[in-house]
């Protein structure tokens, strides 16, 4: 008998990105596929020394149901450590800590989203968020996306049409586009928040993920300048990227009546987030190991971005467009079709694994109007002589 799904997942497909991902097992491909960061990296010391203390000083607490709002030490830690962002006004009770970020976006879809409500997201933007706000039945609208992040007058115009229930945005080192929003789009994207009354949904995994200059402080951070944008602003933060995803640890900043609801919401979905993962990252966190954790990352990032970024003006020259990234995990990139050369990223993805050389189109990043000329390639994963060889064997799948 056919199983009666609900019609919820009528909304929704299978991600384009998991059926690449079923090539990369191909022996010898280098892949730019993924969004990980690269698990040679992981501070496995310091995660195994934390993980003990968490066992030795706590064990009831650690491995016992706890409260679904987060273990407190770490709520503690999780707020002194956007303080240390600039975000001064979070007090423990104003976050809770969420199974990876993920589940802060699900917990505002589920609070936040009834069937035909109007959301606004970036084009392009992260493709779980998509998926995740379908299945909640939003109907998305895409706001354009530049170097220097969304385009604040048209994300006002959007706004004003369509007075959505909510904006999502990746200010900093976007999901894909590796975008940085300008200091000036912040502080207009605040105020327009105030001017409309629109809720503002500020993800966050990349900001400490900077290879020069620090980015201008988040949208949390900036609001304590715009009067009445603070209650207006939901900030998603994760140590997926710079510590660990395996630990699951993301947190949830909101106003407080939003955080009750999702924190019900949370209660029914899975009670808390696994105290062993979460006295382990306060014990790490409390160790002040993050610091120089962050500092390392950083650098190797930063020469890896700068090996791919040197790589593909060399090999692909005026057929590829790209803003260099200034942090991030991703070069975001545009097909130029210069000489004749392929302007499709769908096409050329699929002579690149031919090449042995894994990317993924940059189409599935939009919820509407999608540019097929653009492509995400992760320098994350593979050192810098792999990041040279995979980028010559693209200039090889765009001349063949
Ligand atoms: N938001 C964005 C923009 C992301 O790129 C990711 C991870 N790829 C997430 C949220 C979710 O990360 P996690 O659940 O591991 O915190």
């Amino acid at each position: 008998m056919p199983i009666a799904f609900a019609d919820r997942l009528n909304n929704v497909e299978t991600s384009a990105i998991r059926e690449l991902f079923k090539l990369l097992g191909k022996p010898g491909i280098i892949s730019f596929a993924g969004g990980f960061p690269d698990s040679a990296m992981f501070d496995v010391d310091g995660i195994r020394e934390a993980a003990n203390r968490a066992l030795a000083d706590e064990p009831g607490a650690a491995l016992q149901y706890g409260a679904t709002e987060g273990y407190q030490p770490l709520r503690e830690q999780l707020a002194a450590f956007m303080a240390g962002k600039g975000a001064q006004a979070v007090a423990p009770d104003n976050l809770i800590v969420t199974t990876g970020s993920q589940q802060a976006l699900d917990l505002l879809g589920k609070t936040l989203i009834s069937p035909g409500d109007k959301v606004i997201v970036e084009g392009p933007t992260f493709l779980a968020t998509i998926q995740c706000f379908r299945l909640y039945g939003a109907e998305l609208i895409s706001a354009p996306v530049d170097g220097d992040g969304v385009k604040t007058d048209e994300l006002e115009r959007l706004i004003a049409e369509h007075k959505p229930k909510f904006v999502y945005l990746i200010p900093t080192f976007g999901n894909p586009s590796g975008a940085l929003l300008s200091a000036e789009r912040r502080q207009a994207v605040l105020e327009m928040a105030v001017r409309h009354q629109t809720l503002i949904v500020e993800d966050d995994p990349y900001g400490d993920l900077y290879f020069g200059a620090a980015p201008p402080p988040s949208l949390l951070a900036l609001s304590a300048g715009v009067p009445g944008s603070r209650e207006l602003l939901v900030h998603c933060g994760s140590l997926s990227k710079v510590l660990s995803p395996g630990l699951r640890v993301g947190w949830l900043i909101a106003p407080a009546e939003l955080l009750a609801k999702a924190t019900m919401c949370k209660q029914f979905s899975d009670a808390h987030t696994s105290t062993f993962a979460q006295a382990t990252a306060a014990q790490y966190l409390k160790a002040g190991r993050m610091p120089a954790t962050l500092a390392r990352v950083r650098q190797v990032y930063a020469e890896r971005a700068q090996a791919m970024g040197d790589a593909l003006r060399r090999e692909l020259g005026d057929a590829i467009d790209f803003v260099p990234p200034q942090g991030g995990l991703f070069v975001w990139a545009r097909l130029t079709g210069a000489g004749g050369k392929v302007a499709d990223g769908n096409v050329f993805a699929k002579r690149a694994i031919e090449q042995g050389v894994a990317f993924v189109p940059g189409t599935p990043f939009y919820c509407a109007h999608p540019d097929h000329a653009t492509l995400r390639l992760s320098f994350a994963t593979a050192d810098v002589d792999k990041i040279r060889e995979g980028v010559v064997r693209l200039g090889q799948a765009l001349a063949g």
